[in-house]
């Protein structure tokens, strides 16, 4: 299987080349040249190995297909290393839970960071080290989080050998609990920097450093952001997962609805349509950046100003463009590269949107993909999570939430099963859920106590040049 460019770059790479990398040359996302075809045949074979071999041993038949420059028997032993209850949680790995008739809801966020984010970043963590042993190279991981992707990928590497993360974060403006969970990993090779400053400040730390090239080079600075290929393959795995715990035969079908901000998670959902997955729908559910609902409403992209950048009560869905969508649209347009890159590398540049409401294609998003759409806002959020909680005794986090709210509007007769992707725990988002149920959610036991733990962290300001230092004395 090899890679190519969305904006038509004529280079082919292997999957480990582009493990390591992070936009093609011409500033495209990767994709595999075609997608593999589960027949029926196939999906009863898979079906089999999730329950009868487990979560570790489907993802190593679906990951097999993608990726042939690592031998069958080591991807096997690093899915199984990757896979495991002692780190998920439970034996299933993403156990569904029955909500209401029809309605189910798919437990991604049981790893070490309590967001479905684990789910990639544990995998990709064991790639890394993989890999780079094998060309006996080391990286550096600048990033700049939030909360969920900093968590994430330090719990995804610490203690690998060969990596190294240097995460920045904006001092202070993390929750107490986000904090906690980063900071007080003692791990050597995990660095973290709280910038006195806004997330913005963070990433244009992280773009500055990445855009002196000389010392990206001689410093080996990489990311693990959300359009790293390997990231959405391992998400693609999970739909599989859920497919086959809610149905008992291959000619029924699923949808699913799943919270969306960078169109990563859901970008798996297509691409395990594009496999032959039997999905009726996959509904886009947005908070208040509603960036992608407006897209499937009306066929305009339109990349929003920090000023229309709304903080939300989701923040993990807080985007002003939706950074993997170049993918859904490259599909969309036919694979035409010089059209993706007309709109992504031209159009957004200079007008920040572009317009496919004329075209054919806008329309095949619907029908041929079962791509839907729906927003949910603050007072949404507060009511389903109240109303979840009070009919079922089940607390849902604030990006599930969303999904929820989304989910019942496009569940159409219930005949088909609709599965929720359950993207964080609500322990995460404690605030929120205070003030919806007027109680704090439950900890998992692991999480008691976490905020009095001494903590690891290097408080500067907002400088590129104090960071590159810190990087320079700690890469020695
Ligand atoms: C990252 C994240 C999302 C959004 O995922 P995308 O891949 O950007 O669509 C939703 N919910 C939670 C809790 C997250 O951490």
């Amino acid at each position: 299987m090899l890679y190519l460019s969305t904006r038509g770059h004529p280079d082919r790479k292997h999957f480990c080349d582009i493990l390591l990398e992070g936009l093609a040359p011409d500033g495209g996302l990767y994709l595999p040249e075609h997608y593999p075809q589960i027949d029926d045949a196939a999906l009863t074979r898979l079906r089999s190995a999730y329950h009868q071999q487990g979560y570790a041993e489907l993802a190593f038949q679906i990951l097999s297909l993608y990726i042939d420059d690592i031998p069958a028997a080591d991807l096997r032993a690093l899915c199984e290393k990757t896979y495991t209850a002692e780190v998920f949680g439970t034996g299933e790995i993403v156990p569904l839970r029955h909500l209401e008739d029809g309605l189910w809801l798919e437990a991604l966020s049981n790893g070490p960071t309590l967001a479905f984010k684990d789910m990639a970043m544990q995998l990709l963590g064991n790639l890394f080290e993989y890999e780079l042993g094998r060309r006996g190279e080391e990286l550096n991981i600048l990033g700049a989080t939030s909360g969920d992707t900093g968590s994430a990928a330090e719990y995804a590497m610490k203690g690998k050998k060969g990596v190294r993360v240097f995460m920045t974060s904006p001092h202070g403006r993390m929750s107490a609990f986000q904090q906690a969970q980063m900071f007080s990993l003692q791990d050597e090779n995990i660095h973290n920097l709280a910038i006195e400053g806004v997330f913005d400040d963070c990433q244009d730390i992280v773009k500055a450093v990445s855009n002196d090239l000389p010392f990206k080079r001689k410093y080996k600075i990489g990311t693990v952001n959300s359009i790293n290929w390997a990231r959405l393959l391992a998400q693609v795995v999970y739909y599989f997962a859920g497919y086959v715990q809610a149905t008992e035969s291959n000619d029924q079908k699923v949808s699913f609805t799943v919270p969306s901000g960078n169109f990563g998670n859901v970008c798996a959902g297509h691409v395990a349509r594009m496999m032959g997955l039997p999905i009726d729908k996959l509904v886009v559910a947005t908070n208040e950046n509603d960036v992608l609902d407006e897209f499937f409403r009306t066929g305009v992209y339109r990349v929003r100003g920090s000023a229309d950048t709304h903080e939300t009560s989701s923040p993990s869905m807080d985007i002003s463009k939706a950074s993997n969508f170049e993918r859904f649209v490259f599909d969309l347009l036919g694979r035409d590269g010089a059209r993706t890159q007309a709109l992504f590398g031209d159009a957004l540049a200079l007008q920040g949107r572009f317009d496919l409401s004329g075209d054919p294609a806008f329309q095949q998003a619907a029908n041929r993909y079962g791509f839907e759409s729906g927003k949910s806002t603050h007072a949404d959020r507060l009511a389903t999570i109240k109303d979840t909680y009070s009919r079922y005794g089940v607390t849902i986090d604030t990006h599930t939430a969303d999904g929820v709210k989304v989910a019942r509007e496009h569940r159409g007769d219930g005949g088909t099963p609709m599965i929720v992707l359950e993207t964080a725990l609500p322990i995460k988002f404690a605030e929120t859920i205070q003030e919806a149920l007027g109680h704090a959610p439950d900890r998992p036991a692991r999480f008691t106590g976490i905020e009095s733990l001494p903590k690891r962290v290097q408080v500067m300001p907002a400088d590129v040049q104090l960071v590159k230092a810190y990087i320079e004395r700690h890469c020695q």
